[in-house]
């Protein structure tokens, strides 16, 4: 089986976690825990290809509509302006997108 390394960036409780978690195990944490880091690794190579890094933007909670703060024409010029990655609201807590944005991301990296 081929194992794919992602990173998962982003301002503390946003839901980087969460996501994570239900589409790992397909269940929805509540409980709000902190994440320091998870691993630490020394980088002795140099990425070869820096401009075109597999890569998508996630604007996740989006089942709190009514407290949305980040307009999702904002997200969409986000992604625009980042080599025109990928954008995609999602809900860990609704299940929506969660799977969608992991099998981008190993869609992309397999396109390389
Ligand atoms: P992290 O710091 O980015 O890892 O954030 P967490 O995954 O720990 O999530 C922070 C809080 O937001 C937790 O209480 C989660 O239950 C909650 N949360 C995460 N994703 C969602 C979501 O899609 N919808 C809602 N309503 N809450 C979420
Ligand atoms: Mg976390």
């Amino acid at each position: 089986m081929h194992e794919y390394k992602l990173v998962v960036l982003g301002s503390g409780g946003v839901g980087k976690s969460a996501l994570t978690i239900q589409f790992v195990q397909g269940i929805f944490v509540e409980k709000y825990d902190p994440t320091i880091e998870d691993s630490y690794r020394k980088q002795i190579l140099r990425v070869k290809d820096t401009h075109d890094v597999p890569m998508i933007l996630v604007g996740n909670k989006c089942d709190l509509e009514d407290e949305r703060v980040v307009g999702k024409e904002q997200g969409q010029n986000l992604a625009r302006q980042w080599n025109n990655c990928a954008f995609l609201e999602s809900s860990a807590k609704s299940k929506i997108n969660v799977n969608e944005i992991f099998y981008d991301l190993v869609r992309q990296i397999n396109r390389k």
